[in-house]
């Protein structure tokens, strides 16, 4: 289907230039290096930490795992965080959520130094994205957002932009950079009374409920441009938020799912460490 916006490409044009970055970066003796904390037992996390050690590999980026066991304190969790905050050869620190129930996940989340947090989750990177400020490290997943719609060469300024679903990771990070694009953007959640009425006015749909095919045909716009965030398994499928096979006759471009966002995650995250990495160069 002609809407169905092909994701993978654009992944692997950001994939390139995030490459030869990294090259640049070498080249001036910067080897940019991703520390990663993984305290759970949960396979989804364990392959979410594979992806990111494959995708380090692919593109040259050095990796380092500490791998906790139920064992584990907060305590010690915050002890691998401080030594990393301290270690130069360190760009990025990212603690692999859900942790093991019985540890601090806020109290962890927070002694990420923010100049190392690469999932632009510390309160100060979300401060600064609210104020526009040059150094910001936005969110792994708003930021694929951005470069699809990019990628799409849409202008955005004036265009009415819905944001269905309001969490920290995706729907209030990615109803701000709409915002800083100049769309007049409306936020949607589960308290919402008639979500149709917002969504049929949408020129940008974005869904983030974890809602199974939420939205239907009949709740978009014609020649609408619809990202789907959803990741729902069902009966070992995955599925989005919206009803993609119907929609896509109806709007002008929509996101797959699976192959879709989910798969500029990672590459946006390797973006962010290597952003993180170059400001060394700026240093010396
Ligand atoms: P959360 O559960 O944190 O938030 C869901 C949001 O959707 C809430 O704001 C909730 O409203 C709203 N919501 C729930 N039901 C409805 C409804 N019926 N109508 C309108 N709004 C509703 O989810 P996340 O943002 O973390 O994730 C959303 C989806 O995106 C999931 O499927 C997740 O797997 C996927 N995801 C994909 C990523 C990727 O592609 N890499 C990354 C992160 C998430 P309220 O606030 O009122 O409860």
């Amino acid at each position: 289907m002609d809407s169905i916006i092909d994701v993978k490409k654009i992944v692997e044009r950001k994939k390139e230039k995030i490459k030869s970055n990294v090259q640049k970066l070498n080249k001036v003796g910067i080897y940019p290096k991703l520390a990663v904390i993984l305290a759970n037992d949960d396979e989804a996390s364990k392959i979410y930490v594979g992806k990111k050690r494959s995708m380090c590999e692919e593109l040259g980026i050095q990796e380092v795992e500490y791998i906790l066991d139920e064992t584990t304190t907060t305590k010690k969790v915050l002890e691998i965080i401080d030594r990393l905050n301290n270690d130069t050869s360190v760009d990025g620190i990212l603690v692999q959520l859900p942790l093991f129930k019985h540890l601090d996940e806020p109290k962890i989340l927070e002694a990420i130094s923010c100049k190392k947090d690469v999932d632009g989750f510390h309160p100060t990177n979300l401060g600064k994205l609210i104020i526009n400020h040059e150094e910001e490290i936005i969110p792994c997943t708003p930021k694929g957002i951005m470069w699809i719609l990019d990628s799409l060469g849409v202008n955005i300024e004036g265009l009415n932009a819905v944001v269905v679903g309001r969490s920290v990771i995706v729907g209030k990070p990615i109803a701000q950079l709409l915002l800083k694009k100049n769309a007049t953007v409306t936020m949607c959640h589960s308290k919402t009374k008639d979500l149709k009425s917002y969504t049929s006015k949408a020129d940008i749909l974005v869904v983030a409920t974890g809602v199974p095919n939420l939205i239907t045909k009949d709740m978009v716009k014609k020649d609408a441009i619809v990202i789907d965030v959803g990741i729902n398994r069902i009966e070992k499928k995955i599925v989005g938020d919206v009803d993609t096979k119907e929609v896509s006759k109806k709007v002008k471009y929509i996101t797959p799912v699976p192959g879709g966002v989910g798969i500029t995650t990672v590459a946006a995250l390797m973006d962010n460490l290597v952003n993180i990495a170059s400001k060394r160069k700026e240093k010396r």
